[in-house]
């Protein structure tokens, strides 16, 4: 199954100086939030309970059933991208 990022169904957070995204999508895009801070846009697969690192922006998307997922929610600051 191929679904494609529903944003606004994406949780951001930042945790030990890295920004999160915890999503239940298996394929996101990345564009690194537009702007100055922008960088082509990457489509990034992943598994179910995966994660994936953006290589342009270094963004970590860890898919909703990660393990991580918990702690992350727990611990991290949220923020609107
Ligand atoms: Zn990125």
């Amino acid at each position: 199954m191929d679904v494609v990022e529903m944003e606004r169904t994406d949780e951001h957070f930042l945790l030990d100086g890295e920004e999160f995204v915890i999503t239940p999508a298996l394929r996101v895009r990345c564009d690194g939030g537009g702007g100055p801070l922008g960088h082509p846009v990457e489509y990034i697969t992943l598994e179910k309970g995966g994660q994936a690192v953006c290589k342009y922006c270094d963004r970590r998307f860890l898919h909703s059933s990660h393990p991580e997922v918990a702690r992350v929610r727990a611990e991290g600051r949220p923020f609107a991208p």
